[in-house]
């Protein structure tokens, strides 16, 4: 039921720095004025702002603008299905609740997609009056959950969050769990439903490029800000340093060590950064104090573990250590096809298990180049509107399969393959058909077509001028058998990890 006025509207109500933008009808909508809507809404936002902290408030709530009210139903709009989900299953019931307690004749709220012409009643930025302005965030985003008094303005030079935002789509939901991660997404899972546990604190992540470390940083942050029971602060160590060196120069090194040591949940990614900055270790090796001694969870990233990292100042690497330390294995073949599928599933494109497996074949190195070729094909999918298959992989992925393409020759293939199973490098080429002689040759077959360029007749002539059929039949029945087998499929991978180093 709305109050059909729409006479003499004010088009536009600004309060307290907050432009209110009606829509366009009304000056009251079911009872309430539109005034008292602007009023509520900019006290939910605050009162939001202590509750969840700044950066979750950002992330998430800050893009809500304020729909029709319509009888006992207040409609916020949000600009995709994403967030609105999100908004609902983490705020739903809050939102109810504060709006029922700033008006009362509202009982329902009620989340929806903006469509592109809908005008928000109410636009939320700067709610607050403001407050960016004078470096509020960065302290906001520190404060604890349900502290109801704003912290002091920090000065000009600190006037970025303490926190760099999370990136939303890093969730444990999303991140594949395989035998090479299993240990670390554990151990993450641990942490983010209990921080500061004995035995966890520090939590230290350590592993290659593009295996997924900061992807589990962020899931752990993004929970425990979900939850809004924790405060946290998630930084690269080259931040932390920057910060520092900031805070030094703009004498303000007590704000930022205060800001640091007031957080339930640090988290340093890619630690190795620090190697060599003496100072900037010395300060995180006091925060780093402070916090596990207060009862404070550590989270760390790094590229090796503790006792790898050389440059690393011993009494750190000692403190580093004492916790749980969890290694993210290279991925294998099995943990590169779970991903791809789990990803092409999310874009909605059909990719053929034959391209996931040329995929995953190719790109070993880092889930990231992994992820970027496959979205190369996705966008290429949709922007042509032609299915993906291994011709057109073949084309759209020219560039990046030509830097994979392996070095490793077929006589190296041949000598691994015939040391680990104890045969003789002659029976490569031999006519022998026994068995233990004649199933090693198919894997070096089979690996020859996987790790080099050769064709099917060029890989024949090597292995006793065999014709080409008998190699496509070797391949064939070589993945029969790993499927089949998987101790016979974890000796093929495992050799074909030693050759691709
Ligand atoms: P790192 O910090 O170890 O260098 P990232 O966490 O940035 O690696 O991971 C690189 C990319 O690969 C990210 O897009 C991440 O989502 C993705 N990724 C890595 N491991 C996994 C996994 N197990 N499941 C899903 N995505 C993954
Ligand atoms: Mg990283």
């Amino acid at each position: 039921m709305r109050a059909a006025s729409g006479a003499n509207v004010p088009a536009e109500d600004d309060v307290d720095g907050m432009t209110a933008v009606l829509q366009g009808q009304e000056d009251s909508i079911a009872g309430a004025p539109a005034g008292l809507l602007v009023h509520a809404w900019s006290r939910i936002c605050d009162r939001m702002k202590t509750e969840v902290g700044e950066v979750e408030y950002r992330t998430w709530l800050r893009q809500i603008t304020v729909g029709p009210l319509d009888g006992d139903e207040i409609t916020l709009l949000l600009p995709t299905r994403f967030l609105r989900d999100w908004v609902r299953g983490q705020y739903g019931d809050r939102l109810n609740a504060l709006w029922n307690a700033e008006l009362p004749s509202i009982r329902r709220v009620e989340l929806q997609v903006a469509r592109p012409g809908d005008l928000p009643a109410v636009q939320p930025e700067n709610a607050s009056g403001g407050d960016e302005d004078t470096g509020n965030v960065q302290s906001a985003s520190v404060t604890s959950a349900g502290a109801a008094a704003p912290a002091p303005p920090a000065p000009a030079d600190l006037k970025h969050d303490l926190t760099a935002p999370l990136d939303p789509r890093f969730t444990f939901e999303s991140f594949v769990v395989g035998k090479p991660n299993e240990f670390a997404y554990a151990c993450a899972r641990r942490v983010a439903e209990k921080p500061s546990s004995p035995g966890f604190n520090p939590l230290f992540l350590y592993g290659g490029v593009g295996l997924g470390k900061t992807h589990l940083m962020h899931a752990i942050g993004t929970q425990l800000i979900a939850e809004g029971r924790s405060t946290v602060a998630y930084m690269s160590a080259e931040k932390f340093m920057y910060r520092f060196i900031g805070a030094i120069r703009s004498q303000s090194t007590m704000e930022f060590k205060e800001q640091l040591r007031s957080v339930d949940v640090l988290m340093i990614d890619d630690l190795q950064f620090l190697i060599g900055k003496d100072n900037t270790q010395e300060e995180f090796f006091h925060t780093f104090n402070a916090l596990v001694d207060a009862g404070r969870q550590i989270i760390v990233s790094a590229d090796k573990s503790p006792s790898d990292l050389s440059g690393l100042e011993d009494r750190l690497r000692t403190r580093l250590g004492c916790g749980m330390v969890a290694d993210i294995h290279a991925t294998t073949f099995e943990l590169r096809i779970s991903i791809l599928e789990a990803k092409a599933l999310a874009s909605g494109v059909t990719v053929p298990a034959k391209v996931l497996e040329f995929l995953a074949h190719k790109i070993t190195s880092n889930v990231r180049e992994l992820e970027g070729a496959l979205n190369r094909l996705i966008a290429h999918a949709n922007l042509f509107g032609r299915p993906v298959t291994l011709e057109s992989t073949h084309e759209v992925l020219h560039d990046i399969l030509k830097a994979h393409d392996r070095r490793v020759t077929i006589e190296e293939i041949q000598r691994k393959v015939a040391e680990h199973w104890n045969i003789r490098l002659t029976d490569m080429s031999s006519a022998r058909r026994a068995r233990a002689v004649a199933r090693p040759r198919q894997v070096a077959m089979y690996l020859a077509k996987q790790l080099t360029s050769r064709s099917l007749p060029e890989i024949g002539r090597k292995f006793g001028n065999r014709d080409h059929t008998t190699v496509m039949h070797a391949v064939q029945r070589v993945t029969e058998l790993m499927a089949a087998d998987s101790a016979f499929a974890e000796d093929v991978e495992l050799l074909r990890r030693m050759l691709e180093n």
